[in-house]
């Protein structure tokens, strides 16, 4: 894993240029230029789930009656452009520097920051494949915006899950069926799980009853991009 400094480095080296048109950086901008960050968008979703609402909410009416079991959801916008093209730099494109400027973009809307962090776990083949994985180095920014404790090898995945996507939702509980070991037992109370993106979120819901079961008490969720689907 490469440290905070060289991650830094790195990141002041293709800094020259915004990550998304291309076109050189001006004074006071980082990473994007201030065209493209105006195309950020920040819709309103509800606070539990993470759904885009008409305006921001605690409680969606689907939470009201169906509530996730994690108490918080912070996002920093939907699976569309230009968080979908820097979701794929970011995962296919070894572009693994931009987990530091999104994890510092999300970092700014956690009101109440848990004091201890823990990625999605990619398992160990799949890590190899694509040498790191993005929910870590996201993880691990937003934990230094925050002074957060991260904790990337608190979860173990020990079965290489196919993808939720295309599953229903008893395809989907059957899949992840024992696919995580928590390794980590001194845990706080409130405790914060980190997604790049959230499709069906059984993924998270499953780490949320690990975590719960394990005598945590609030946990919420941090991801990039939330992205719907028809359940
Ligand atoms: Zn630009
Ligand atoms: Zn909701």
């Amino acid at each position: 894993m490469l440290s905070p400094s060289s991650l830094r480095s790195i990141f002041q080296w293709t800094n020259q240029q915004c990550q998304l048109c291309r076109l050189p950086l001006g004074d006071n901008e980082t990473v994007w230029c201030r065209h493209c960050m105006a195309r950020f968008p920040q819709p309103p979703y509800c606070a539990r789930c993470g759904t885009t609402t008409l305006k921001s909410t605690d409680q969606c009416g689907s939470c009201l009656s169906a509530p996730p079991p994690w108490q918080q959801f912070y996002r920093l916008g939907e699976y569309d452009f230009p968080l979908r093209q820097l979701i794929h730099q970011l995962k296919f494109g070894g572009k693994f520097w931009l987990a530091e400027p999104l994890g510092q973009l999300l970092a700014q809307h956690i009101s109440h920051p848990a004091p201890v962090i823990i990625p999605v776990p990619l398992h160990p083949l799949r890590r190899l494949y694509r040498s790191f994985n993005q929910s870590t180095l996201l993880a691990q920014a937003i934990a230094r915006e925050t002074g957060s404790l991260c904790l990337p090898n608190a979860i173990h995945r020990t079965r290489n899950t196919q993808a939720q996507r295309q599953l229903s939702k008893s395809e989907r509980k059957k899949n992840l069926h024992q696919a995580f070991i928590l390794k980590t037992k001194a845990l706080p109370e409130h405790v914060a799980i980190v997604d790049d993106v959230l499709t069906t979120g059984s993924t998270v819901a499953e780490l949320t009853r690990l975590l719960l079961q394990a005598g945590v008490k609030q946990v919420d969720v941090y991801c990039i991009c939330y992205t719907p689907v028809i359940k």
